[in-house]
């Protein structure tokens, strides 16, 4: 089953997992509130997210991947 998007769309975005340094810098750019950021844990929102890709563009390290197949729960 595929993870479902704001827009009721597959979800395209995926943050990897222990790739991640918590920089940050997707949370602030995401206009939607859809990436949660916890000290050490972060995590997509997927019924805020709307797919738009600018966290992708925000992360310094590429760790945010789009993939237009979707992401399986
Ligand atoms: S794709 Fe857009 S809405 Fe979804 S988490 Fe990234 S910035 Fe937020
Ligand atoms: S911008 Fe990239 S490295 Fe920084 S918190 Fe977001 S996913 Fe992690």
């Amino acid at each position: 089953m595929y993870r479902i998007a704001k827009t009721g769309a597959k979800l395209m975005i995926e943050i990897l997992p222990n790739k991640c340094d918590f920089c940050g810098c997707c949370v602030g750019v995401c206009p939607d509130d859809a990436i949660e950021l916890k000290e050490a844990e972060i995590r997509i929102i997927d019924e805020n997210c709307t797919n738009c890709s600018k966290c992708i563009w925000a992360c310094p390290i590429e760790v945010i991947k789009f993939n237009k197949e979707g992401f399986l729960k």
